[in-house]
């Protein structure tokens, strides 16, 4: 989160526009925040964009003319977007896909991990942490935790990036026998 992540796929699927290639790009629908037919990042770099629910809807959407295909949030996907990247791919379509590895307890985020295993080439972006300006891996989540905590989308009130000594989780606070806080550092 704050990473540039967006910006990084917009950049990536803009130079391969360049090189006039067709170019399509989804998004799950969940991610409404700016903008319902654009991938729009903090920084409101933007580019045109199909909301699926589905990640079935891509394959049936994408054009035998396309040849790259970019998926913008895919963390908030199922598991079956790891079989249709694959499907894509196979199908010789460069596919570029921008997605949170962890959600904000700093646990693996949705179908990111095997997103990650099947990929030929990886970039791991990181922001800077907000407590001490290291490099920031996690979300830090600022507002209440809920039972649909992972579904909340990123936006600048909810969320901040910290690094993985500032990263607290709600949750894992305990109170030991002296009454001080117990901070659980996840691994
Ligand atoms: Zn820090």
């Amino acid at each position: 989160m704050f990473s540039g992540k967006t910006e990084e796929l917009v950049r990536r699927l803009k130079r391969s526009q360049f090189g006039r290639q067709k170019i399509q790009v989804f998004k799950h629908a969940v991610d409404t925040r700016y903008s319902a037919d654009h991938v729009q990042s903090h920084d409101a770099t933007k580019i045109p964009s199909t909301l699926v629910e589905r990640p079935s809807q891509i394959l049936e959407l994408v054009d035998d003319t396309t040849r790259v295909v970019g998926i913008d949030e895919a963390q908030f996907f199922d598991d079956t977007v790891v079989d249709v990247a694959q499907k894509l791919a196979n199908r010789g379509i460069k596919v570029i896909v921008a997605g949170l590895d962890m959600d904000f307890r700093g646990n693996p985020f949705g179908p990111m991990p095997k997103l990650l295993a099947v990929a030929e080439s990886v970039t791991k972006l990181s922001a800077i942490c907000v407590s001490c300006g290291a490099p920031a891996s996690r979300s830090q989540r600022l507002s209440q935790v809920t039972s649909q905590d992972k579904v909340l989308v990123g936006a600048k009130e909810s969320y901040e990036a910290r690094c993985r000594f500032c990263h607290e989780v709600e949750n894992t606070h305990a109170k030991n026998s002296h009454g001080s806080t117990v901070r659980e550092v996840s691994l």
